[in-house]
């Protein structure tokens, strides 16, 4: 079993998206080990993004980030990681398989409604970021 760090972010939170979201990941039979709404400063916002720094898109993305509140959640399942991807689809929505989150509900590049560790490595750096050990859900 793996753990991955999910995120509705500003944009799919303000569009009232967060029950549709968690519903696809009900449905799907992904576990929520921890789940909660956060607002991110904008040094906070950078510090989760930081794999991006010097990118373009960094102050862009770590301002939008920051601009309202998110859901965070860790997600548990069998290959967790890139089934969550997959549900997500492309960064780019118009990219994205028909089917996906971001197909179905993204609007640009940059907000594009959900977040999803792309690795093992930036999962545990992610879910050590926003939650502690208490706040995750164990059977
Ligand atoms: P995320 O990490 O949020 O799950 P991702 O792994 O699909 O998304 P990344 O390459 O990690 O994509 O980019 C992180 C985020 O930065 C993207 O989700 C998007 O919000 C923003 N972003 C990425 N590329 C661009 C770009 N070319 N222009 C504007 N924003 C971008
Ligand atoms: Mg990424």
């Amino acid at each position: 079993m793996e753990m991955t760090l999910a995120i509705i972010k500003p944009d799919g939170v303000a569009r009232g998206l967060s029950g549709e979201i968690i519903g696809r990941l009900e449905r799907e039979g992904i576990n929520i080990f921890a789940l909660k709404m956060i607002w991110m400063t904008k040094e906070q916002a950078k510090g989760f993004y930081k794999v991006h720094a010097g990118k373009p898109f960094y102050e862009s993305v770590t301002d939008f980030m920051s601009s309202g509140p998110c859901v965070v959640m860790v997600l548990e399942g069998k290959e967790v990681i890139n089934a969550y991807r997959k549900l997500m689809g492309a960064t780019d929505y118009k990219e994205a398989a028909k089917g996906t989150i971001r197909h179905d509900y993204a609007t640009d590049i940059e907000k594009n409604v959900v977040h999803g560790s792309d690795s093992p490595q930036s999962a545990a750096f992610e879910i050590a970021y926003f939650f502690n050990e208490l706040e995750i859900f164990k059977r």
